[in-house]
């Protein structure tokens, strides 16, 4: 079914699963980088969905001879996020609201109308928001498929909200043996494989080395945020942020590594999908907080890199993160919270 499709194996047996279950899910997030096949696999997927035949897609009905001609009535595409806005119309939002419009019709052909949406992670909140609603509940049935090179640029109510099918680069699952035959240990090469597979923004222009002691960083902190003290949490920010303003962008980007992998152990998805597996010891089953904490994080740190970007003064900026995190970790895991605000304790010992 799969076999001309040029993707990793893994992402292949994950796509066949997905059709022979004919249990469609309102929205698909596709997730790959350049080289991945993301664009042909989503194409893939559109068309099993649409195949009338019993072992989709055949290629041979109706309406997979339509999809190939590009011609199928059900069929739509749309790229909200390569919309300029011209004399007021037509921006993204516009575009989002025509595909909205679009999903109101019944489907011509078959039984339901398809989607594919692309570079989703690049719109901006706003658009990205008005999304929402229609991803959680499709009229008529309708499958949306999103497209995105770096998931961790989308909104966590995004991703909550679409079945995610990673499309992992064909080295990343099988690093060659011995490294990268440029010194790197073979650990290195499949962490810098994971990284650059998932595109992460900041972390993916990292080198391994940094990355894993930033993420070490990140670890520090995260016994800190547990251990429910936020006077340890001002400490550490005390020590951590003085003078070293610029080099804090490299360890936000860890800690947003540390959250999604997070969430995507709190979602019960694959270990091997974790960039940093070792996150399993510090996040054990028994003690792990529920998904719609590390949503909320990743909202709290984009926050703080927007403020950051903004001139905010990093301690602040940072302080107020952490002491946000560490309250809702502490209600998260049913313990309550009874310190100082967090705007007002990260304000403190200036
Ligand atoms: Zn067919």
């Amino acid at each position: 079914m799969t076999s001309d499709l040029p993707i990793h194996p893994r992402a292949r047996r994950r796509l066949e699963a997905i059709v022979a279950s004919r249990n469609w899910a309102p929205a698909y997030l596709l997730a790959g980088s350049a080289g991945s096949g993301l664009e042909a696999a989503a194409a893939w997927l559109a068309n099993a969905i649409l195949c009338t035949d019993a072992e989709p897609p055949c290629g041979r009905c109706l309406a997979c001879r339509q999809v190939a001609d590009h011609n199928h009535p059900d069929l739509a595409r749309f790229a909200p996020a390569e919309a300029k806005r011209k004399s007021g119309r037509d921006g993204p939002i516009d575009v989002i609201r025509r595909m909205i419009a679009h999903l109101a019709i019944r489907p011509t052909a078959g039984s339901r109308q398809v989607v594919l949406l692309a570079k989703v992670d690049e719109l901006k909140p706003a658009a990205a928001n008005a999304l929402l609603k229609t991803l959680e509940e499709p009229p008529g049935g309708a499958v949306l498929i999103l497209t995105v090179r770096n998931p961790t640029a989308l909104l966590p109510t995004i991703v909550s909200r679409c079945q995610e099918v990673r499309l992992p680069l064909p080295d990343e699952a099988a690093p060659p043996a011995g490294g990268g035959g440029d010194g790197r240990t073979e650990g290195e090469a499949r962490l810098h494989a994971r990284v650059a597979a998932a595109q992460i923004g900041e972390a993916a222009r990292l080198e391994p080395e940094r990355l894993a002691a930033e993420w070490k960083v990140c670890s520090e902190v995260w016994r800190l945020l547990v251990n429910g003290d936020p006077g340890a949490v001002i400490a550490w920010i005390d020590q951590a942020v003085k003078g070293r303003d610029a080099a804090l962008t490299g360890w936000l980007a860890a800690l947003g590594l540390w959250l999604r992998d997070g969430m995507l152990l709190a979602t019960g998805l694959p270990e091997e999908a974790l960039c940093f597996p070792e996150i399993t010891r510090h996040l054990p089953a028994a003690d792990r907080p529920p998904a719609t904490f590390f949503e909320e994080a990743a909202d709290h740190l984009l926050t703080a890199h927007r403020r950051l970007n903004a001139n905010g003064q990093a301690k602040l900026v940072v302080g107020e993160l952490l002491l946000t995190l560490q309250r809702d970790l502490a209600v998260a895991r049913g313990g309550g919270y009874h310190g100082p605000p967090p705007h007002v304790a990260a304000g403190r010992g200036r």
